[in-house]
């Protein structure tokens, strides 16, 4: 068996949900939301799939898909795409993000990666023969420092790996951090491959900011999106690349022969979602900040140390500091089994875990749930302190 893969563990998401499904314990680690997604969208959908078509759609997508990226980005982002050489549709982010480090890399190639980094990412360069350089981020501010990033470029490097908001700091690459980023890639003549998933779960005023418009990166940027994410329905495994011509064709020849296409009424359906108002996804962002706060302050009240949370839908608590001397993945193990609570522990976002203390919860759930799953981290507080 390939080395790389037979190494691996199961990843940590399904890992945590299969024991909330075996404990019937509440599920606030894997990154999912409790509800169902906007019901026009869902109907759309099926009544696609009634009606049809139901062969192969374009390999780069269905143009009225395309079409409907390149839309949203202009009118929600400011970013100008030429929907017929600059969009590719994939089957969900994770196939993007495969097909792009395909695509760039060759064996021998280094690529940077910030630490914390979603679990992907580094399975896969490696598969692609690459090697990684890590540059890592410290809480509360997760802020990149320009000397550790300006070290890990060299001749050989190849390609970055961003994810702004930053999935599980809960942070946002700012402006000046993604002008730090994009000096190195001009510099080093890199490619960036920029996780943009969590765009639209920015809070506080916030405004998301892609990698596209930093400078000089206009036409070294690969922009990922997710339609799960978007739209609440992380099932649905709809994702998007974002690139220059030259960059879209090369990674359209890699996605051609991971999965060729991706169902055609979700894309569909897709399309018709990313035409809504802004306001639609106001409303998501307004719902989440309430229950992220509801959540907070219940922690809080019951002594966790909670850091601040300005995008996704993930807090995390920071044990020792809220009075639990374990490690975050002891204690992972012995709250959804003990106390009937799933988390996220941090360590599972590195190569070489740091002692984190860090646990990672998803707030996209109902109060009830949330309220519940406070009540089991108090108990386990209690029982561990
Ligand atoms: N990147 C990040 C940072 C994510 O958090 C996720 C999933 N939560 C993905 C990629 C994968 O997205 P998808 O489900 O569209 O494949
Ligand atoms: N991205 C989701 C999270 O961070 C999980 C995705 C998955 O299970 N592969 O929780």
């Amino acid at each position: 068996m390939n080395p790389i893969y037979a190494s691996l563990p199961d990843t940590i998401f399904d890992v945590m949900s299969g024991l909330a499904r075996e404990t019937g314990a509440i599920n606030l680690g894997q990154g999912f939301p409790e509800w169902d997604g906007p019901g026009d969208i869902r109907e759309f959908a099926a009544k696609a799939i009634i009606e049809g078509p139901n062969q192969y759609p374009p390999m780069r997508g269905t143009p009225a898909l395309r079409e409907a990226v390149a839309e949203h980005y202009g009118r929600l982002q400011g970013v100008n795409l030429d929907w017929k050489t600059e969009v590719t549709i994939t089957s969900g982010a994770t196939e993007a993000l495969a097909a792009a480090l395909l695509a760039v890399l060759q064996p021998g190639d280094e690529v940077v990666l910030f630490e914390p980094m979603y679990d992907s990412y580094l399975p896969m360069l490696r598969r692609a023969g690459a090697t990684a350089r890590f540059v890592r981020l410290e809480p509360p501010e997760w802020r990149i420092d320009p000397a550790m990033l300006a070290a890990a470029f060299n001749e050989r490097t190849r390609a970055i790996v961003l994810n702004t908001p930053l999935n599980p700091s809960a942070s946002l690459i700012g402006r000046e951090d993604l002008a730090l980023i994009a000096a190195q890639c001009v510099k080093h003549d890199c490619i960036a491959i920029s996780d943009e998933v969590w765009e639209h779960c920015v809070f506080d005023g916030a405004a998301h900011m892609s990698m596209l418009q930093a400078p000089g990166m206009r036409d070294r940027t690969i922009k990922i999106g997710s339609a799960g994410k978007m739209f609440s329905m992380t099932g649905w495994k709809v994702g998007f690349a974002c690139a220059s011509p030259r960059l879209t064709d090369a990674f359209a020849k890699a996605h051609q022969f991971l999965t060729f296409t991706t169902p055609p009424h979700l894309q569909a359906a897709v399309a018709f979602g990313l035409a809504k108002p802004r306001e639609h996804f106001d409303e998501m962002r307004t719902s989440l900040v309430r229950a992220r706060d509801r959540m907070t302050l219940a922690l809080k009240q019951e002594g966790f140390h909670v850091l601040p949370a300005a995008g996704t839908y993930f807090a995390a608590i920071d044990l020792h500091a809220s009075g639990i001397a374990m490690t975050d993945a002891e204690f992972a193990i012995r709250a959804v089994k003990e106390c009937g609570v799933a988390t996220i522990p941090f360590s599972a976002f590195y190569a070489n875990p740091p002692a984190t203390s860090l646990a990672r919860l998803c707030f996209a759930k109902s109060d009830a749930t949330l309220d519940r799953g406070v009540e089991c981290l108090a108990k386990a507080r209690r029982l561990m302190a």
